[in-house]
């Protein structure tokens, strides 16, 4: 496994590995991996036949109150579990190479960045396209894996890859859950065994909207409340958002339709949690 950890060296590497008539698939990360990681890994080298994956914490997407300077680390450990799962290359460049003096061009999805975590992290998104749409001209990527845990930030990249007329395809993965339901996440080490415990409110109400959605419910306030209370039944959760919207534009709803996202923001102590489910009819 190679590591790169400058930008001329990772184009150099990536031109020269299609020039050589390699598909390259390209999964990008914060690292702190979990088995959520290393499945969009499993899933980018089943579909490629180079596979990239780049750390970095990237700062232009937190904001001034966010948990930039704690984000969770371990380098070593990241490059070991890729190892493992076959990765050919870690691009890992340092905050200055990725953003040099005088940089300050920004990438904007306008509309369906607006709600949901839009709302509670106004930099984020920005943040996110900006760094992907660099990771992209830097590792030249034919396709990338994103996970369905961060359904807006996946939706948010596609359409700047259509927008832009990027050559990428993207890749989506099911979010990988832990065997009590909590999706995974590098967060969740943020957590202690009371809080552990609480945060399991969230699959659980995903789960209940998707009963009462299966059962025939269509009304929004119908099931945002009862999801909103199940939440609040669980101690030291404070709700950033519950939205139910269009899984596409993710404008808000007020009466369900054939295809819908329910996405949660969930504040349990400090640790701010997101999870999704698409509310769809099951097919028999
Ligand atoms: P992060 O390191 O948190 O920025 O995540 C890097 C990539 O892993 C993103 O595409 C995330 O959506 C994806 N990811 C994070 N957690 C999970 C999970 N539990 N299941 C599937 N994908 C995930």
């Amino acid at each position: 496994m190679e590591i790169i950890e400058t930008v001329e060296q990772m184009q150099k590497k990536s031109e020269a590995l299609r020039l050589g008539g390699h598909t390259i698939a390209l999964v990008p990360t914060m690292g702190f991996f979990h088995e959520g990681h290393l499945e969009l890994m499993r899933v980018g080298k089943k579909l490629a036949d180079k596979l990239i994956i780049s750390i970095f914490v990237n700062p232009t997407q937190f904001g001034p109150t966010e948990d930039f300077g704690k984000y969770p680390r371990n380098t070593e450990g990241d490059f070991a579990r890729a190892r493992e799962v076959g990765v050919d290359i870690v691009f890992s460049p340092s905050v200055s190479e990725m953003y040099p003096e005088g940089f300050q061009t920004n990438v904007q999805v306008e509309k369906a960045t607006q709600n949901l975590c839009g709302i509670s992290r106004p930099v984020y998104f920005n943040g996110v396209t900006t760094v992907v749409a660099k990771l992209f001209n830097m590792t030249m990527p034919h396709l990338a894996v994103f996970g369905q845990k961060d359904y807006q930030q996946l939706m948010v990249i596609s359409l700047m890859v259509t927008d832009l007329n990027m050559p990428i395809k993207i890749v989506p993965v099911p979010t990988v859950r832990e065997p009590d339901g909590l999706a995974m996440s590098s967060r969740n080490s943020y957590l202690n065994p009371e809080e552990r415990k609480s945060a399991l409110c969230l699959k659980k109400s995903l789960d209940l909207a998707d009963k009462m959605f299966q059962g025939g419910e269509k009304d929004v306030s119908v099931i945002k409340n009862v999801v909103v209370s199940l939440i609040q039944d669980h101690p030291f959760t404070d709700i950033d958002y519950v939205s139910l919207c269009d899984p596409v534009t993710f404008e808000d709803i007020k009466t369900l339709g054939e295809k819908n996202l329910l996405g949660l923001a969930v504040r349990v102590g400090k640790t701010r949690l997101i999870d999704n489910c698409l509310l769809q009819r099951v097919s028999n």
